[in-house]
């Protein structure tokens, strides 16, 4: 055995629909602007070039139905409903064509984000990270495999607050599809199994406060809920 200084949390593991064996998380890729009245709502244009990408350390992952503190830093702490495609098989320059073989799944995702930081560090040009990737910020549901799923398109992604709804769309709406994102981030990257990438959220982004519980749904997905407390105490 390796003599360790001390631990660290192992990597978070999300659970799988009908199969006792868990799916652990490597990284998490998250896409921006991946739909167009979304990007309008930000004030911002959509680049067709190319999509773009942040990522969220996975120990941000948390299981759909938890309670989570309002995050320190914020007055503007927004949900983000998306549509999460678990990477199952290793992914290295693959074309559209065959992307699709790297998918073992879906999952309906919370993309929480700290507005305020997110929008002032994109004033000032600088990464995003104290924006998006902070703790407990990547919410998930079990993981439902691609052939129970079927062909993405037609799916209805919808998110309410308070049973209020806020965001109302389709997958058919997403500006790049999976199979286009799974091959352009493996131009950059190898993908391996473990690899979780948000694909983006649609318009009707906004904020929370404690004591608010948001719900969200992919057709053909377990839903997806979260639970805001108050902020922890220093
Ligand atoms: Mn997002």
């Amino acid at each position: 055995m390796t003599d360790l200084l001390f631990t660290v949390p192992p990597a978070p593991t999300v659970a799988v629909a009908r199969s006792t064996a868990r799916y652990p998380v490597a990284r998490i890729f998250c896409v921006g602007r991946n739909y167009a009245d979304h990007a309008k709502e930000m004030g911002v244009e959509v680049d067709r070039e190319a999509p773009f990408y942040f990522l969220k350390q996975a120990g941000a992952i948390v299981e759909s139905g938890a309670t989570i503190p309002y995050p320190p830093g914020t007055s503007n702490y927004h949900y983000e409903m998306e549509f999460v495609v678990a990477i199952g098989a290793p992914a290295f320059q693959v074309p559209v064509e065959t992307a699709m073989d790297a998918v073992f799944g879906y999952a309906c995702g919370l993309d929480m984000t700290r507005r305020d930081l997110q929008l002032a560090a994109r004033a000032k040009q600088r990464p995003w990270d104290l924006g998006k990737d902070f703790e407990q910020s990547a919410v998930i549901t079990e993981i439902v495999p691609k052939a129970e799923f079927g062909a993405v398109g037609p799916q209805r992604i919808t998110l309410a607050v308070g049973g209020v709804t806020k965001q109302d769309a389709h997958l058919s709406d997403l500006v790049w599809s999976v199979e286009e994102l799974v091959s352009h981030l493996s131009r950059y990257y190898h993908l391996v199994p473990g690899d979780l990438i948000y694909t983006g959220t649609p318009a009707g982004v906004g904020p929370v406060v404690a004591g608010d519980v948001i719900t969200g749904s992919v057709d053909g997905l377990p839903p997806i809920s979260l639970t805001i407390a108050a902020p922890d105490a220093a």
